[in-house]
């Protein structure tokens, strides 16, 4: 009789400890911290996705601010915060594919499954093509320099984000509404100023060729040293084809990216006599407080940056 007594006390005090840890995990889940963990890939769809999630997730970013997301090195605590994700974001279309870094951090983190919750938030954008060296015919990861694929992507990281967390759906809603409002002006006056330049003027010379989307939404000609961040970045032959370009077409004004080296762009000015304008943003937004912090100020500042290069 006691050693039932005994053996109903003790299942009694299982199943109630049972309970109270779930209780315990329930509570977890809907009160405390409730805010998403989300990782992004480089700075520029950090801004997107933190102006689309609002006060709901925790948006931490990976390639760091100024360096180039082509390559990237993983380092172990990156690899933690993807595992511990509820969700990762990045570019795709080639762009964090420099040593295949971003494939590799997925697997090593465990979130390579088909249902594991990583978006590309370029889905649906209509991709262009490297036309160059061994990347030929590869997708051009740089669609973001045209707003109407920064407004795509703003929806991307809105359906994303109602798809793993639905109780937020109508603030999610609000928060991309707001802000692609706030990006079609943007693209307005974008086109507006850059209608100051000279039909004849429009002509966009950078280090890498990133102004593929841009200069087909905003009626430019595009030219480059290198096509691609990669490991060929500023050969000889580069150089020389790019200075001949400059040349024959009277090119008034070179730029040069944050997130490369210089030294190429400013080996080009030297021969060509042809001075470098300014820095503009691509694949990078500028350091917190400073110029070009947000997506939307990286593109003003650009606008800005080459009317004034390409009018004087
Ligand atoms: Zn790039």
């Amino acid at each position: 009789m006691r050693k039932i007594v005994f053996i109903i006390l003790v299942l009694t005090f299982v199943v109630l400890a049972g309970c109270s840890e779930e209780n315990q995990a329930k509570s977890d889940a809907e009160g405390g911290d409730e805010s998403l963990d989300i990782v992004t890939t480089y700075s520029i769809v950090y801004d997107i996705v933190k102006n689309v999630a609002g006060e709901h997730a925790d948006v931490q970013n990976l390639a760091p601010i100024g360096s180039d997301p082509h390559q990237y090195d993983p380092l172990p605590e990156d690899v933690q915060a993807v595992t511990d994700a509820d969700a990762v974001f990045y570019n795709g279309l080639n762009l964090e594919a420099g040593n295949s870094w971003f494939e590799k951090m997925i697997q090593t983190a465990g979130k390579d499954g088909e249902d594991d919750p990583v978006f590309r938030i370029s889905e649906g954008v209509e991709p262009k093509l490297l036309q160059s060296g061994g990347h030929k015919g590869d997708e051009d990861p740089h669609a973001w320099l045209d707003v109407q694929n920064g407004i795509r992507y703003a929806q991307n990281a809105r359906d994303a984000l109602i798809k793993i967390d639905p109780d937020n759906e109508e603030a999610y809603k609000n928060n991309t509404a707001a802000y692609i409002e706030k990006l079609e002006k943007l693209d307005e006056k974008i086109k507006q100023k850059i209608a100051e330049i000279p039909e004849d003027k429009r002509y966009l010379v950078t280090s890498e060729g990133a102004f593929k989307y841009f200069s087909a939404a905003y009626d430019f000609e595009a030219a480059y040293i290198w096509e691609i961040n990669d490991e060929n970045e500023g050969t000889p032959d580069q150089i020389k084809s790019v200075v001949d370009l400059i040349e024959e077409k009277a090119v008034p004004a070179l730029f040069v990216e944050t997130s490369v080296d210089p030294r190429s762009m400013e080996t080009v000015s030297d021969e060509t006599g042809v001075p470098i304008a300014g820095e503009i943003f691509t694949d990078s937004l500028g350091k917190p407080g400073e110029e070009g912090d947000t997506y939307v100020e990286m593109l003003e500042w650009n606008a800005d940056m080459i009317v004034e290069g390409l009018t004087n």
